[in-house]
Protein backbone atom coordinates (compact mmCIF):
# COMPACT_ATOMS: atom_id res chain seq x y z
CA UNK A 1 0.00 0.00 0.00
CA UNK A 2 1.43 3.52 -0.90
CA UNK A 3 1.99 6.21 1.27
CA UNK A 4 -0.99 8.35 -0.05
CA UNK A 5 -2.89 5.44 0.10
CA UNK A 6 -2.32 4.42 3.49
CA UNK A 7 -3.12 8.03 4.35
CA UNK A 8 -6.19 8.11 2.54
CA UNK A 9 -6.72 4.56 4.70
CA UNK A 10 -6.33 6.23 7.94
CA UNK A 11 -8.09 9.51 7.29
CA UNK A 12 -11.13 7.66 6.32
CA UNK A 13 -10.95 5.09 9.41
CA UNK A 14 -10.58 8.25 11.38
CA UNK A 15 -13.82 10.15 10.15
CA UNK A 16 -15.74 6.82 10.66
CA UNK A 17 -14.25 6.45 13.85
CA UNK A 18 -15.84 10.03 15.09
CA UNK A 19 -19.24 9.31 13.83
CA UNK A 20 -19.04 6.21 14.98
CA UNK A 21 -18.21 8.07 18.47
CA UNK A 22 -20.67 10.31 18.02
CA UNK A 23 -23.13 7.75 17.32
CA UNK A 24 -22.71 6.07 20.51
CA UNK A 25 -25.64 7.67 21.94
CA UNK A 26 -27.76 5.69 19.25
CA UNK A 27 -29.06 2.49 20.33
CA UNK A 28 -27.95 1.03 16.78
CA UNK A 29 -24.70 2.19 14.54
CA UNK A 30 -24.04 0.95 11.52
CA UNK A 31 -27.58 -0.03 10.25
CA UNK A 32 -30.87 2.02 10.02
CA UNK A 33 -32.82 0.87 12.87
CA UNK A 34 -36.20 -0.63 12.29
CA UNK A 35 -39.29 0.31 14.75
CA UNK A 36 -42.10 -1.58 15.15
CA UNK A 37 -44.45 0.41 16.97
CA UNK A 38 -47.57 -2.10 17.97
CA UNK A 39 -50.44 0.34 19.99
CA UNK A 40 -52.79 -1.59 22.31
CA UNK A 41 -55.96 1.32 22.80
CA UNK A 42 -57.12 0.58 26.32
CA UNK A 43 -54.04 -2.28 27.54
CA UNK A 44 -55.12 -2.62 31.40
CA UNK A 45 -52.45 -4.12 33.40
CA UNK A 46 -54.78 -5.30 35.77
CA UNK A 47 -56.40 -7.88 33.18
CA UNK A 48 -53.05 -8.46 31.52
CA UNK A 49 -51.00 -9.28 34.54
CA UNK A 50 -52.81 -12.41 35.63
CA UNK A 51 -52.78 -13.19 32.40
CA UNK A 52 -49.16 -13.45 32.48
CA UNK A 53 -48.44 -15.11 35.33
CA UNK A 54 -51.03 -18.11 33.83
CA UNK A 55 -48.93 -18.11 31.03
CA UNK A 56 -51.77 -17.36 28.50
CA UNK A 57 -49.90 -14.22 27.33
CA UNK A 58 -46.68 -16.33 26.26
CA UNK A 59 -45.54 -13.64 23.14
CA UNK A 60 -45.78 -10.56 25.77
CA UNK A 61 -44.00 -12.33 28.62
CA UNK A 62 -41.12 -13.32 26.42
CA UNK A 63 -40.53 -9.63 25.05
CA UNK A 64 -41.27 -8.48 28.46
CA UNK A 65 -38.25 -10.58 29.47
CA UNK A 66 -36.00 -9.50 26.93
CA UNK A 67 -36.65 -5.78 27.34
CA UNK A 68 -37.94 -2.90 29.94
CA UNK A 69 -41.32 -2.58 30.91
CA UNK A 70 -43.76 -0.69 33.32
CA UNK A 71 -46.47 2.03 33.40
CA UNK A 72 -46.98 4.70 30.79
CA UNK A 73 -48.06 8.05 32.43
CA UNK A 74 -51.06 9.77 30.42
CA UNK A 75 -53.37 13.06 31.02
CA UNK A 76 -56.66 14.10 32.23
CA UNK A 77 -59.02 12.26 31.01
CA UNK A 78 -57.36 10.15 28.47
CA UNK A 79 -59.01 9.16 25.04
CA UNK A 80 -57.94 7.64 21.71
CA UNK A 81 -58.04 10.98 19.13
CA UNK A 82 -56.33 13.07 22.27
CA UNK A 83 -53.41 10.76 23.21
CA UNK A 84 -52.31 9.30 19.92
CA UNK A 85 -52.12 12.98 18.53
CA UNK A 86 -49.47 13.21 21.62
CA UNK A 87 -47.87 10.19 20.59
CA UNK A 88 -47.45 11.77 17.34
CA UNK A 89 -46.80 15.29 18.10
CA UNK A 90 -45.18 15.18 22.07
CA UNK A 91 -47.59 18.34 22.62
CA UNK A 92 -50.50 18.87 24.35
CA UNK A 93 -53.80 18.37 22.62
CA UNK A 94 -54.72 22.03 22.90
CA UNK A 95 -51.46 23.22 21.14
CA UNK A 96 -51.35 20.16 18.40
CA UNK A 97 -55.53 20.98 17.19
CA UNK A 98 -56.78 17.06 18.61
CA UNK A 99 -58.15 17.61 21.48
CA UNK A 100 -60.62 14.72 21.48
CA UNK A 101 -63.07 12.80 19.81
CA UNK A 102 -64.22 16.19 18.25
CA UNK A 103 -62.99 19.33 17.66
CA UNK A 104 -65.58 22.20 17.67
CA UNK A 105 -68.34 20.07 17.10
CA UNK A 106 -67.05 17.85 13.90
CA UNK A 107 -65.31 14.41 14.37
CA UNK A 108 -61.42 14.96 14.66
CA UNK A 109 -59.40 14.87 11.07
CA UNK A 110 -55.47 14.28 10.52
CA UNK A 111 -55.84 17.76 8.63
CA UNK A 112 -56.44 19.47 11.81
CA UNK A 113 -53.15 18.88 13.40
CA UNK A 114 -51.13 22.13 14.15
CA UNK A 115 -47.59 20.39 15.20
CA UNK A 116 -45.28 18.61 13.07
CA UNK A 117 -46.39 14.59 13.39
CA UNK A 118 -43.95 11.67 13.82
CA UNK A 119 -45.12 10.61 10.45
CA UNK A 120 -44.45 13.65 8.61
CA UNK A 121 -40.66 14.13 10.43
CA UNK A 122 -39.58 10.88 9.80
CA UNK A 123 -40.84 11.23 6.05
CA UNK A 124 -38.78 14.20 5.90
CA UNK A 125 -35.81 12.71 7.45
CA UNK A 126 -35.88 9.73 4.71
CA UNK A 127 -37.11 7.33 6.79
CA UNK A 128 -39.92 4.57 5.45
CA UNK A 129 -42.97 5.04 7.37
CA UNK A 130 -46.16 2.19 7.27
CA UNK A 131 -48.72 3.23 9.64
CA UNK A 132 -52.49 1.09 10.00
CA UNK A 133 -55.24 1.79 12.29
CA UNK A 134 -54.07 4.30 13.81
CA UNK A 135 -56.66 6.57 15.37
CA UNK A 136 -57.26 10.32 14.14
CA UNK A 137 -54.91 9.63 10.69
CA UNK A 138 -57.89 10.14 8.39
CA UNK A 139 -57.58 11.16 5.48
CA UNK A 140 -54.80 9.03 5.19
CA UNK A 141 -52.02 11.31 5.16
CA UNK A 142 -48.92 11.45 2.68
CA UNK A 143 -45.95 9.73 3.98
CA UNK A 144 -42.93 8.39 2.69
CA UNK A 145 -44.54 4.77 2.70
CA UNK A 146 -48.02 4.08 3.45
CA UNK A 147 -50.70 4.61 5.93
CA UNK A 148 -54.18 3.00 6.59
CA UNK A 149 -56.24 5.09 8.46
CA UNK A 150 -57.95 3.92 11.60
CA UNK A 151 -60.40 5.30 13.99
CA UNK A 152 -62.55 8.65 13.04
CA UNK A 153 -62.63 7.01 9.46
CA UNK A 154 -65.76 7.95 7.60
CA UNK A 155 -67.92 5.66 5.84
CA UNK A 156 -71.13 4.17 4.79
CA UNK A 157 -73.38 3.81 8.02
CA UNK A 158 -70.40 5.52 10.03
CA UNK A 159 -70.77 8.96 8.34
CA UNK A 160 -69.59 10.74 11.50
CA UNK A 161 -66.58 8.03 12.06
CA UNK A 162 -67.24 7.68 15.60
CA UNK A 163 -65.98 4.36 16.76
CA UNK A 164 -67.28 1.98 14.15
CA UNK A 165 -65.96 -0.01 11.38
CA UNK A 166 -66.12 1.08 7.67
CA UNK A 167 -65.19 -1.56 5.14
CA UNK A 168 -62.47 0.06 3.13
CA UNK A 169 -65.51 -0.14 -0.25
CA UNK A 170 -67.39 1.73 2.01
CA UNK A 171 -65.23 4.75 2.51
CA UNK A 172 -65.98 8.37 2.49
CA UNK A 173 -65.31 11.71 2.60
CA UNK A 174 -61.54 11.39 1.76
CA UNK A 175 -58.82 8.91 1.20
CA UNK A 176 -58.25 5.92 3.93
CA UNK A 177 -55.76 4.62 2.10
CA UNK A 178 -52.32 6.58 0.96
CA UNK A 179 -51.12 5.74 -1.67
CA UNK A 180 -54.08 4.82 -3.87
CA UNK A 181 -52.88 2.00 -5.44
CA UNK A 182 -52.40 0.05 -1.94
CA UNK A 183 -55.71 0.47 -1.48
CA UNK A 184 -56.30 -1.86 -4.84
CA UNK A 185 -53.39 -4.31 -3.65
CA UNK A 186 -55.16 -4.39 -0.34
CA UNK A 187 -58.29 -5.66 -1.33
CA UNK A 188 -56.97 -8.01 -3.62
CA UNK A 189 -54.99 -9.58 -1.75
CA UNK A 190 -56.29 -9.05 2.08
CA UNK A 191 -59.67 -8.68 1.77
CA UNK A 192 -62.02 -5.73 1.64
CA UNK A 193 -61.14 -4.90 5.64
CA UNK A 194 -62.74 -2.88 8.10
CA UNK A 195 -61.31 -0.62 9.50
CA UNK A 196 -61.14 0.25 13.30
CA UNK A 197 -63.48 -2.16 15.71
CA UNK A 198 -66.98 -2.42 16.02
CA UNK A 199 -69.49 0.20 17.14
CA UNK A 200 -71.02 -0.74 20.45
CA UNK A 201 -74.70 -2.26 20.63
CA UNK A 202 -76.79 0.33 22.27
CA UNK A 203 -79.53 -0.04 24.72
CA UNK A 204 -82.31 -0.98 22.95
CA UNK A 205 -80.85 -3.21 21.10
CA UNK A 206 -79.83 -4.77 23.86
CA UNK A 207 -82.84 -4.91 25.99
CA UNK A 208 -84.54 -8.20 25.70
CA UNK A 209 -81.72 -9.74 23.49
CA UNK A 210 -79.04 -9.89 25.92
CA UNK A 211 -77.35 -13.12 24.82
CA UNK A 212 -78.09 -12.99 21.24
CA UNK A 213 -76.55 -9.50 20.88
CA UNK A 214 -73.27 -10.11 22.86
CA UNK A 215 -72.64 -13.34 21.05
CA UNK A 216 -73.14 -11.99 17.60
CA UNK A 217 -71.16 -8.51 18.71
CA UNK A 218 -68.10 -10.94 19.58
CA UNK A 219 -68.39 -12.80 16.47
CA UNK A 220 -67.68 -10.04 14.70
CA UNK A 221 -65.46 -8.86 16.21
CA UNK A 222 -63.37 -11.93 15.80
CA UNK A 223 -63.82 -11.12 12.59
CA UNK A 224 -62.27 -7.94 12.40
CA UNK A 225 -59.39 -9.17 14.73
CA UNK A 226 -58.76 -12.16 12.08
CA UNK A 227 -58.21 -9.61 9.20
CA UNK A 228 -56.18 -6.80 11.20
CA UNK A 229 -53.78 -9.45 12.06
CA UNK A 230 -53.94 -11.09 8.37
CA UNK A 231 -53.14 -7.27 7.46
CA UNK A 232 -50.38 -6.53 9.79
CA UNK A 233 -48.93 -9.98 8.63
CA UNK A 234 -49.20 -8.44 5.07
CA UNK A 235 -47.75 -5.40 5.48
CA UNK A 236 -44.65 -6.33 7.44
CA UNK A 237 -44.10 -9.10 4.99
CA UNK A 238 -44.71 -6.80 1.79
CA UNK A 239 -44.54 -3.86 2.60
CA UNK A 240 -41.26 -3.19 4.90
CA UNK A 241 -40.73 0.25 6.19
CA UNK A 242 -38.05 1.50 8.36
CA UNK A 243 -40.92 2.68 11.34
CA UNK A 244 -44.14 0.92 11.30
CA UNK A 245 -46.85 1.56 13.74
CA UNK A 246 -50.10 -0.37 13.73
CA UNK A 247 -52.98 -0.25 16.32
CA UNK A 248 -55.29 -2.51 17.88
CA UNK A 249 -58.42 -1.08 19.30
CA UNK A 250 -60.94 -3.96 19.93
CA UNK A 251 -59.84 -4.46 23.57
CA UNK A 252 -60.95 -1.25 24.49
CA UNK A 253 -64.17 -1.55 22.72
CA UNK A 254 -65.11 -4.68 24.52
CA UNK A 255 -63.67 -3.79 28.20
CA UNK A 256 -66.27 -0.62 28.06
CA UNK A 257 -69.38 -2.50 28.13
CA UNK A 258 -68.04 -6.39 28.84
CA UNK A 259 -65.46 -5.88 31.67
CA UNK A 260 -65.75 -8.77 34.21
CA UNK A 261 -66.91 -6.78 36.62
CA UNK A 262 -68.48 -8.40 39.87
CA UNK A 263 -72.17 -7.01 41.40
CA UNK A 264 -70.96 -4.70 43.60
CA UNK A 265 -69.40 -2.62 40.65
CA UNK A 266 -71.57 0.59 39.50
CA UNK A 267 -73.46 -0.51 36.40
CA UNK A 268 -73.79 -4.48 37.20
CA UNK A 269 -76.32 -6.11 34.95
CA UNK A 270 -76.43 -10.12 35.51
CA UNK A 271 -78.65 -10.41 31.98
CA UNK A 272 -75.06 -8.90 30.11
CA UNK A 273 -72.29 -9.51 32.97
CA UNK A 274 -73.15 -12.74 33.56
CA UNK A 275 -72.80 -13.91 30.13
CA UNK A 276 -69.47 -13.77 28.89
CA UNK A 277 -66.75 -12.92 31.78
CA UNK A 278 -64.10 -14.35 29.79
CA UNK A 279 -64.71 -12.00 26.41
CA UNK A 280 -62.64 -8.91 27.74
CA UNK A 281 -59.55 -11.31 29.15
CA UNK A 282 -59.83 -13.33 25.47
CA UNK A 283 -58.88 -10.01 23.39
CA UNK A 284 -55.69 -9.48 25.13
CA UNK A 285 -54.89 -13.42 24.63
CA UNK A 286 -55.82 -12.67 20.67
CA UNK A 287 -53.40 -9.51 21.12
CA UNK A 288 -50.74 -12.01 22.10
CA UNK A 289 -51.44 -14.32 19.12
CA UNK A 290 -51.19 -10.57 16.92
CA UNK A 291 -48.17 -10.37 18.84
CA UNK A 292 -46.79 -13.27 17.51
CA UNK A 293 -47.44 -12.53 14.22
CA UNK A 294 -45.63 -9.59 14.41
CA UNK A 295 -42.24 -11.35 16.35
CA UNK A 296 -41.72 -13.30 13.18
CA UNK A 297 -40.80 -10.48 11.42
CA UNK A 298 -38.66 -8.89 14.16
CA UNK A 299 -35.02 -9.20 14.03
CA UNK A 300 -31.91 -8.16 16.24
CA UNK A 301 -31.96 -4.90 14.34
CA UNK A 302 -35.73 -4.25 14.99
CA UNK A 303 -36.80 -2.25 18.30
CA UNK A 304 -40.47 -3.54 18.82
CA UNK A 305 -41.83 -1.28 21.44
CA UNK A 306 -45.63 -1.98 23.10
CA UNK A 307 -47.35 0.68 24.17
CA UNK A 308 -51.02 1.90 24.83
CA UNK A 309 -52.99 4.90 25.31
CA UNK A 310 -54.29 4.52 28.22
CA UNK A 311 -56.23 1.79 31.08
CA UNK A 312 -59.16 0.82 31.09
CA UNK A 313 -61.15 0.74 35.25
CA UNK A 314 -64.42 -0.13 36.11
CA UNK A 315 -67.10 2.73 36.91
CA UNK A 316 -66.70 4.00 40.61
CA UNK A 317 -69.95 5.19 40.77
CA UNK A 318 -73.38 5.14 38.50
CA UNK A 319 -72.41 7.93 35.59
CA UNK A 320 -75.17 9.00 33.24
CA UNK A 321 -75.36 7.84 29.63
CA UNK A 322 -74.63 10.64 28.50
CA UNK A 323 -71.48 11.14 30.48
CA UNK A 324 -69.94 8.94 27.52
CA UNK A 325 -71.49 9.91 24.74
CA UNK A 326 -68.60 10.58 22.96
CA UNK A 327 -67.56 7.54 23.32
CA UNK A 328 -70.24 5.08 23.66
CA UNK A 329 -73.52 6.63 22.48
CA UNK A 330 -76.48 5.11 24.74
CA UNK A 331 -74.77 1.62 25.39
CA UNK A 332 -74.85 1.07 28.73
CA UNK A 333 -70.75 1.19 29.57
CA UNK A 334 -69.53 -0.33 32.66
CA UNK A 335 -65.61 0.70 32.78
CA UNK A 336 -64.31 3.55 31.36
CA UNK A 337 -60.42 5.15 31.15
CA UNK A 338 -61.85 9.41 30.59
CA UNK A 339 -61.06 9.63 34.46
CA UNK A 340 -60.10 13.08 35.60
CA UNK A 341 -57.77 12.29 37.07
CA UNK A 342 -54.92 10.30 34.44
CA UNK A 343 -53.19 8.83 36.58
CA UNK A 344 -56.08 6.33 37.55
CA UNK A 345 -55.60 4.46 34.45
CA UNK A 346 -51.85 4.37 33.34
CA UNK A 347 -50.96 2.89 29.60
CA UNK A 348 -48.85 0.44 29.42
CA UNK A 349 -45.15 0.53 28.20
CA UNK A 350 -43.23 -2.91 26.92
CA UNK A 351 -39.83 -2.09 24.70
CA UNK A 352 -37.51 -4.73 23.18
CA UNK A 353 -34.33 -4.19 21.08
CA UNK A 354 -31.05 -3.09 20.19
CA UNK A 355 -29.12 -0.84 23.40
CA UNK A 356 -32.28 -1.55 25.56
CA UNK A 357 -32.04 -2.98 29.08
CA UNK A 358 -32.99 -6.45 29.12
CA UNK A 359 -35.67 -7.75 31.98
CA UNK A 360 -36.20 -4.20 33.70
CA UNK A 361 -38.93 -2.61 35.36
CA UNK A 362 -39.57 1.15 35.50
CA UNK A 363 -41.14 1.56 37.91
CA UNK A 364 -43.08 5.47 39.56
CA UNK A 365 -44.55 6.58 35.87
CA UNK A 366 -41.46 8.06 34.92
CA UNK A 367 -42.58 7.32 31.36
CA UNK A 368 -45.54 9.43 29.82
CA UNK A 369 -46.95 9.67 26.65
CA UNK A 370 -45.30 12.85 25.56
CA UNK A 371 -41.69 10.92 25.41
CA UNK A 372 -43.02 8.68 22.79
CA UNK A 373 -42.10 11.12 19.62
CA UNK A 374 -39.07 12.27 21.10
CA UNK A 375 -37.62 8.63 21.70
CA UNK A 376 -38.42 7.55 18.31
CA UNK A 377 -36.76 10.56 16.63
CA UNK A 378 -33.68 9.61 19.17
CA UNK A 379 -33.61 6.27 17.51
CA UNK A 380 -32.86 7.81 14.16
CA UNK A 381 -30.69 10.65 14.79
CA UNK A 382 -33.55 13.04 13.83
CA UNK A 383 -33.54 16.04 15.69
CA UNK A 384 -36.49 16.67 17.93
CA UNK A 385 -38.55 20.10 17.67
CA UNK A 386 -37.90 22.22 20.33
CA UNK A 387 -41.79 22.63 21.14
CA UNK A 388 -42.17 18.97 21.99
CA UNK A 389 -43.10 18.41 25.63
CA UNK A 390 -41.39 14.99 26.34
CA UNK A 391 -37.90 13.54 26.91
CA UNK A 392 -35.87 11.01 25.36
CA UNK A 393 -36.90 7.72 28.01
CA UNK A 394 -33.03 7.38 28.43
CA UNK A 395 -33.87 4.94 31.55
CA UNK A 396 -34.80 2.35 28.83
CA UNK A 397 -31.79 1.99 27.10
CA UNK A 398 -28.67 0.57 28.20
CA UNK A 399 -26.12 3.08 27.81
CA UNK A 400 -22.60 1.04 28.26
CA UNK A 401 -23.84 -1.78 25.90
CA UNK A 402 -24.82 0.80 23.36
CA UNK A 403 -21.67 2.35 23.46
CA UNK A 404 -19.74 -1.21 23.22
CA UNK A 405 -22.22 -2.07 19.80
CA UNK A 406 -20.34 1.11 18.37
CA UNK A 407 -17.06 0.83 19.17
CA UNK A 408 -17.65 -3.23 17.85
CA UNK A 409 -18.52 -2.20 14.72
CA UNK A 410 -15.92 -3.84 12.00
CA UNK A 411 -15.47 -0.34 11.06
CA UNK A 412 -14.34 1.18 13.99
CA UNK A 413 -12.08 -1.61 15.66
CA UNK A 414 -9.21 -0.89 12.94
CA UNK A 415 -8.88 2.15 14.36
CA UNK A 416 -9.10 0.75 18.18
CA UNK A 417 -6.24 -1.23 16.96
CA UNK A 418 -4.16 1.58 15.39
CA UNK A 419 -4.53 3.59 18.54
CA UNK A 420 -3.39 0.64 20.72
ZN1 LIG B 1 -57.89 4.78 23.67
ZN1 LIG C 1 -62.44 3.75 25.02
Amino acid sequence: MSKRIWFCTLAAIILLAASGVAMAQQPATTKKPRVIMLGVNGAEWDIIKPLLVRGEMPNLAWVISRGVSGKLRTVSAPNCPKIYSIFETSRPPEENGITGFKVNGETAVSSLLKAPPLWSLLSDARISVGMANVPATFPAPPVNGYVITGMLTHGKGCEDGMLCSPKLSEVQDGEAVFPKTLAREIASDVGDISIDCLRMPGDAELRGHEAETVNRWLENVSQIRKQQQKLFDYLLTKRPTDFTFFVQSCEDRVGHWLYPIQPHNAGYNPGIHSLRVDAFPNQYREFDKVLGTVLKHVDTNTTLIILSDHGIKPLREIESHEAHRDHAGNTPVIAKHDFEDGDDVPGLFVAMGPGIKRGSRVFGLQMGVYDIAPTILHLYGVPAPPQMKGHVLTEIFEDTKAIADATSSPLIKPLLHVLH
